[in-house]
């Protein structure tokens, strides 16, 4: 008879690990306490809007690829993939808007437009790069991360200084480049996802490898059609999906997770794989003996930010509008500080526009436009409908004087989304959105471990685990978790 796993939570990482251990031919259940799959990446509909409630850039495309590829299929089996571009842009204020095309001497050109001689260390930079994305993908998504002896092979050992684990992205691209924008252009994927550039090691700048060098792309239908792929996928494989069902409590009996309990059913388990969050089924499901971390050990972590998101209907389109639009238009290093180092409300927060309208016609209504809006926030911050409100306000007044539009008076359809929220939903630690930051002390082997020291069957994967957050790698995690599940449990 196979061998029986529970899964709790269905975001990306417990789909792919549910898929491949379905695969690999165990009988798999995914309990999730919402109503529908996706997690962070779920999606909502109102007045004819279709919003992704999460991620809306999708990067890493073979990632996607190849995780479809171990059963046979396409990505093109599931949804359209297209190209953007230009792959986005950026307003720096007083009318300096920065589009950044796909094509890579579109993108040489505009470094040299801001500052002279800039694209020959463009270049030396993404070959730089190009070899980081090369050995991390090949060498250290793909590790469990139970030790430091993964990385004890001579390949990483020497590739250490090229990869720049100890140099701090800051100071990296500082030695490179003069020109602030473009340094904020090649710093933003990292403030968005984890931690300030002075404290994110140079092997980062492997994500400008997937931004520039792979490009950003979006499915049409949405980010949630990954999802729906997925959970496709995952029943073709026979995998048994029960909504509504939070997990409360589980039964270890010498060891081993034997019964998993809902508020009405009880699973029965051979073993149990966590894609909810890491801190809450550690401190708030299992019984307090068999926890690894302690409460200081979670208020040590460094979490990634928390957001305040807007879900907007607009009657209207508003011209001027790209698919993807990042608002740097106040100062880059202010707001960093204020999510990291000194916690607060930003003075002058940078926001993130997506208007996925302008792409796919199937999201909004004819002739209207559907927006999402993202504050990066510090985790943790006191969350209240007038700080919202106040927030909204602060950056409508700048989206409206950039696109020279009324856009408050043409919402037909809005829904603020913050801490309160990712608590709710799904017992975010401190509401964080991303789950930990990428910091030196928080990479591999460092992170909370993927499998527990103290019950033999029990095994987390997700964003707060190897290898972290974003789309791409908590699709490797529950891949990487599927194996080792597989390696300690097979006969
Ligand atoms: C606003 C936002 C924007 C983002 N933008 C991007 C982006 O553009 N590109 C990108 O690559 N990444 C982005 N990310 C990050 C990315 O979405 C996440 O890293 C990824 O979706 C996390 O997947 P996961 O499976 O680890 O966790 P989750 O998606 O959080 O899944 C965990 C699941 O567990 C469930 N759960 C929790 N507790 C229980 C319980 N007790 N019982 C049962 N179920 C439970 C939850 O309901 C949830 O469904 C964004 C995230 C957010 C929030």
């Amino acid at each position: 008879m196979a061998k029986k796993v529970i899964i709790v939570g269905s975001g990306f990482a417990g789909l792919a690990s549910a898929a491949c251990l379905a695969k690999a031919g165990y009988e798999v259940t995914v309990l999730e306490k919402n109503s529908t799959a996706g997690g962070r990446a779920r999606q909502m509909t109102a007045e004819g809007f279709v919003f992704d409630m999460g991620p809306s850039w999708y990067w890493m495309p073979e990632v996607f690829e190849e995780f479809f590829g171990l059963f046979g299929k396409k990505v093109s089996d599931y949804y359209d993939l297209h190209r953007l571009d230009p792959s986005y842009t950026i307003n720096f204020g007083g009318g300096n808007v920065m589009d950044v095309p796909a094509n890579l001497e579109g993108l040489y050109a505009l470094f040299e437009s801001y500052e002279p001689g800039s694209s020959k260390n463009l270049k030396r930079f993404l070959d730089e790069a190009a070899y980081k994305y090369e050995v991390g993908m090949q060498e250290f998504v793909h590790k469990p991360g139970h030790s430091i002896l993964e990385f004890a092979d001579l390949r990483v050992l020497r590739s250490l200084f090229r990869l720049q684990m100890f140099n701090s992205m800051a100071g990296y691209l500082r030695r490179l480049f003069k020109n602030e924008q473009l340094i904020q252009l090649l710093e933003f994927p990292v403030l968005f996802l984890g931690a300030t550039p002075e404290k994110t090691p140079a092997l980062y700048s492997l994500m400008n490898y997937a931004d520039i060098r792979l490009g950003t792309w979006y499915p049409m239908g949405g980010m949630f059609k990954i999802v729906e792929g997925m959970v496709s996928l995952a029943r073709e494989l026979g995998v048994t999906f029960r909504f509504d069902q939070e997990v409360t409590r589980v039964e270890v009996i010498d060891g081993q997770v034997k019964q998993v309990h809902t508020a009405n059913a009880t699973y029965e388990a051979d073993a149990l794989v966590v894609g909810a969050d890491y801190h809450h089924f550690e401190q708030e499901v299992l019984a307090p003996a068999f926890r690894q971390y302690n409460k200081a050990y979670w208020d040590n972590r460094v979490m990634a930010p928390s957001s305040l998101l807007f879900y907007l209907g607009l009657s209207k389109r508003v011209p001027n509008l790209r698919h993807h639009n990042l608002f740097f238009d106040e100062d880059f290093h202010q707001h960093a500080v204020e999510i990291y180092e000194k916690p607060k409300w930003p003075s002058k927060p940078l926001f993130y526009a997506s208007a996925p309208s302008v792409t796919d016609p199937s999201v909004a209504p004819e002739g209207m436009e559907n927006l999402f809006l993202l504050v990066p926030l510090a985790p943790g911050l006191e969350d209240t409908e007038a700080l919202r409100e106040k927030y909204f306000h602060m950056i409508m007044d700048r989206l409206e004087q950039f696109t020279g539009e009324n856009i408050r008076d043409h919402i037909v359809y809005k829904r603020s989304y913050a801490h309160n929220d990712f608590i709710r939903d799904y017992h975010a630690f401190k509401g964080n959105a991303y789950g930990l930051a990428n910091t030196l002390l928080q990479t591999a082997f460092l992170k909370p471990k993927m499998r527990s020291k103290k019950v033999r069957n029990l095994f987390y994967t997700g964003q707060l685990t190897t290898p972290g957050p974003g789309v791409p790698p908590s699709l490797i995690s529950g891949q990487v978790v599927a194996k080792e599940l597989n390696r300690v449990l097979a006969p």
